[in-house]
């Protein structure tokens, strides 16, 4: 048998959920805890890897969404106000539905595309852009 045959049967005989890792795509939940009259988010650095977006876009998206002053620091993201975890983890999945997840495909394979004034999401999986709005205010 030659080498790609190997490998192509290789391949077919791996357990399902490393045949296509977008499928397998989970929008990461938060993992926060709260002190006082703060939220602390403790994965914050992580989701930001994980979504492959810009530190501050996010914080502005979750800042403006759970109507609480937010700052990071260092690796986790600290909110003014007591949110609880699973309020935080509706905005991080809004979040990704709207910049992250092409809606053609699926796939959270995406990059941002700047055309004049516009913002689109580009897939790097099917080639599909849509907009999304270019400003969080
Ligand atoms: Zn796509």
């Amino acid at each position: 048998m030659k080498y790609e045959e190997l490998l192509d049967r290789a391949l077919k005989q791996m357990p399902e959920k490393q045949e296509n890792s977008g499928e397998r795509f989970e929008i990461p939940r938060a993992q926060s805890r709260i002190e006082g009259n703060k939220t602390f988010l403790e994965n914050f650095s992580q989701i930001v890897s994980t979504l492959r977006r810009d530190s501050v876009h996010l914080l502005k998206f979750l800042s403006r969404e759970l109507a609480a002053p937010a700052q990071v620091d260092e690796r986790r993201l600290i909110f003014v106000g007591k949110i609880g975890a699973e309020r935080i983890s509706q905005k991080i999945e809004a979040y990704a539905r709207e910049f992250v997840i092409c809606r053609e495909c699926g796939k959270p394979d995406t990059e941002f595309v700047k055309k004049q004034r516009f913002l689109f999401v580009h897939c790097l999986a099917c080639g599909a852009e849509h907009s999304v709005r270019a400003k969080i205010v």
